[in-house]
């Protein structure tokens, strides 16, 4: 019997605020336990919220990135449940009126619908020994919550490789799954044909894009294996436990009713200006979707030349900061692609951490293309500018480093090593083509590896046809 399968994701993104959601304190990741609390965040009695007008701004900013209408009033609603890591009892988020609705993502072959995107406060986490951790509570938190649209576990990967590039390239978030800065939630059903959606099961927080393609076909499997032995699907909350390849039961779901939600007392709505929400737009950046376009249809790069100038925004402005200044896309993406990452990885750095000179670079850049200098010469002191920072030119200079472009010069020591192998000559003009790469060879070698290939074979040739 055949299935369909449906998916919709429930994605929690933390912002990239320098401060908590309600309060002052810092939204830092890694701190010593419990530094960034104070009275808000702790919930004491009386401590008032606050609410963040830079997270309010990344919140519209992720809205605009997602094709969402964006709501002109800010309200928010408050989430009760009791749990140790949620000191007032309750989570303030928005229930009834999400900051952002009905958006979009394009995929390569179809669209998945987002439903909402709202804004509320992370949880504290389990520390060492067991203590809780109050510096994630309060720390701001979008989740996007998608329509079923997703069918397999590739376009999941899609959307979600999609929507972290977004986040990265308009400074929203860092998206680092391993530190819970992206969080993914799977609700997953199957149902016959043209039959309604069937019971859905949702899996909490896995932790990997690998976890996440190995849960959704754990649970694809399972769920037809049930139906097709008689059973329903029990609508249930499970997590995936990446040691043994498969999903577990933790709670049967919880309902709407469990959370008794109700509008935020403490906050009272706040009204929007279509100007702040313009200004947002006007300064968006190009997305990396639209940069994506240009890469492939304008500069025509490979995709493994796109990925690469696309996997962080540094390494996309250093690429794009020079195709601004040498119109050259090819020779640089392949530049960055090539040397860049070969360096970056056998030195073990930091992207983060390179501060490369653009000029530097672009004047290496141009003495390559206008033949000036050999692709060993052009990697080796690209190797100096990464590393050292040293200034090309002087370097080439002092270190006698340009190719000799002289063509009498050049074609004196090709007679030369004429001359001295006769036999050479002879072997190419009975077909030998190995007597001629021997005697570009020789003729390199007195120039120690500093002149043009080609233009010392013209050379040859040249000569040998003459005698
Ligand atoms: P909750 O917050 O209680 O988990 P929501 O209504 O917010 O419930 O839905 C959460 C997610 O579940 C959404 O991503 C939605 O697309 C997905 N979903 C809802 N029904 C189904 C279903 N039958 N099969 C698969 N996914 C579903
Ligand atoms: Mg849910
Ligand atoms: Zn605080």
């Amino acid at each position: 019997m055949n299935y369909k399968v449906n998916i919709g994701l429930e994605v929690h993104i933390e912002l990239n605020t320098k401060s908590k959601m309600f309060c002052n304190c810092k939204a830092n990741f890694g701190d010593e336990e419990n530094k960034n609390t104070c009275p808000i965040c702790l919930a004491l009695p009386g401590a008032l919220p606050i609410v963040n007008k830079d997270a309010i701004t990344l919140a519209i900013k992720t809205g605009l990135a997602t094709n969402c209408n964006i709501e002109n009033k800010i309200i928010f609603d408050r989430k009760n449940y009791f749990y140790k890591d949620l000191p007032k009892g309750y989570q303030i988020t928005q229930f009834y009126n999400p900051i952002c609705k009905n958006g979009y993502i394009n995929l390569e072959s179809k669209i998945i619908n987002i439903r909402e995107i709202h804004i509320e406060e992370d949880a504290g986490k389990i520390g060492k020994n067991n203590c809780i951790d109050y510096n994630r509570a309060g720390v701001p938190l979008l989740e996007l919550v998608t329509i079923p649209d997703f069918e397999n576990a590739e376009e999941v990967i899609e959307f979600l490789k999609i929507l972290k590039e977004t986040l990265l390239f308009c400074n929203i978030s860092d998206c680092k799954m391993q530190e819970g800065s992206m969080r993914v939630d799977i609700n997953l059903s199957v149902r016959k044909d043209n039959m309604p959606l069937g019971n859905r099961v949702e899996i909490k927080n896995v932790g990997s894009f690998k976890s996440i393609k190995n849960a959704i076909n754990y649970e694809i499997e399972r769920h037809i294996n049930l139906l097709e032995n008689g059973y329903t699907i029990n609508i249930e909350t499970r997590k995936f436990d990446e040691n043994i390849n498969k999903t577990i039961f933790i709670r049967n779901k919880e309902t709407i009713e469990d959370y008794c939600y109700f509008k935020e007392p403490d906050l009272i709505p706040i009204n929007l200006s279509n100007k702040f929400i313009e200004n947002i737009k006007n300064n968006m950046p190009m997305l990396p979707q639209e940069k994506r376009k240009i890469y492939k249809q304008k500069y025509n790069l490979s995709s493994n030349n796109i990925n690469d100038i696309l996997c962080n925004p540094k390494i996309n402005k250093l690429f794009e900061d020079l195709v601004s200044i040498i119109k050259e896309p090819k020779e640089i993406a392949n530049l960055i692609s090539g040397e860049l990452f070969k360096i970056i990885n056998e030195n073990n750095l930091n992207i983060e951490d390179l501060q490369p000179n653009i000029n530097y670079i672009s004047n290496l850049i141009s003495l390559l293309l206008n033949n000036k200098i050999s692709r060993d010469t052009y990697k080796n002191v690209f190797f100096e500018i990464i590393i050292n920072n040293i200034e090309p030119i002087s370097f080439i200079e002092k270190n006698n480093l340009y190719l000799v472009t002289d063509i009498d010069v050049i074609e004196y020591t090709v007679i030369n090593v004429l001359k001295n192998n006769i036999k050479s000559i002879e072997d190419y003009k009975n077909g030998k083509e190995k007597a001629l790469k021997y005697l570009i060879g020789q003729c390199m070698k007195e120039f120690n590896g500093k002149c043009d290939n080609n233009i010392i074979k013209d050379l040859l040739l040249k000569n040998i046809n003459n005698k």
